[in-house]
């Protein structure tokens, strides 16, 4: 597969349907996948289990310049901006100044763009680190990752280089206490021999009890988008995500396919 991989720490404004105009933060290397998922839907490709221990992140000071200079530029050339988006190249939180960075930038989004909401694309996985999940919690738009009900299908579709328990990622998404937007990609297929679908059952109920129970402000669900790392994958049209969808409303929580 082609892999994508953004080439800078900040990025556009890119148009982006979710989010509007979007300034993008990458805080991972350029020029590989950095996760603690890996994910067989990643459009970063798999993940290169040595990559979390042979890295070295951006200074902090480095990433704030960068992102100052293009706040910058963007008000010079009239760029509106709707969201600063952490997303990148792989999982932001994985930065171990994050907490740092969420602080200087909230100073530096009420300078520029006051408008603006800051948003946290991220696979909750190191919600277990007080500070991450402190720095998840100040800013407007944490959009959180959850694609399974069950532990096996985290396995199966997250497939994790360190020990995640859906359990533990669970407990901490109801520390939101509701502030939070939750995605899940919804798919199935076969990996390694095995066919999975997080969509049937066990699986989806087990999920609605979890959406239940972390009550976020918004559930966002989609499919396949672009080219996936893993063969044998099969994506869902609008009306499957819709007919999911539905069932999330039914709990009184709002969601959206895309
Ligand atoms: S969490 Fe995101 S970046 Fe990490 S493997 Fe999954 S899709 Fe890719």
């Amino acid at each position: 597969m082609s892999t994508f991989l953004w080439e800078s720490i900040a990025f556009g404004p890119i148009h982006s349907r979710r989010l509007g105009s979007s300034l993008g933060i990458n805080l991972l290397p350029t020029d590989v996948k950095i996760c603690s998922f890996n994910c067989i839907y990643c459009e970063c490709g798999w993940t290169l289990e040595k990559s979390l221990t042979a890295r070295e992140y951006y200074p902090v000071d480095t990433v704030m310049q960068a992102i100052e200079h293009k706040l910058q530029e963007s008000i010079a050339t009239g760029k509106q901006v709707d969201s600063i988006t952490f997303s990148g190249n792989g999982e932001p939180t994985l930065h171990p100044h994050f907490h740092q960075i969420i602080d200087r930038l909230l100073g530096l989004r009420d300078t520029y763009y006051p408008k603006a909401v800051i948003t946290c694309l991220s696979n909750a996985t190191q919600l277990m680190r007080p500070e991450v999940c402190a720095a998840l919690k100040k800013i407007e738009n944490p959009l959180l990752k959850l694609d399974a009900g069950t532990q096996e299908m985290l396995d199966i579709i997250n497939g994790p280089i360190v020990p995640v328990n859906l359990d533990e990622v669970v407990r901490e998404l109801c520390s939101f206490n509701g502030n939070l937007v939750i995605q899940s990609m919804f798919l199935s297929g076969e990996k390694d021999g095995t066919p999975f679908d997080n969509s049937a059952e066990p699986n989806l109920s087990a999920w609605l009890d979890k959406i239940q129970l972390i009550n976020p402000r918004k559930v966002m669900i989609y499919s396949l988008d672009r080219e996936a790392p893993a063969t044998k994958l099969h994506k869902f049209d609008k009306e499957k995500l819709e007919e999911i969808a539905s069932l999330v409303r039914k709990l009184n929580i709002p969601a959206e396919t895309y």
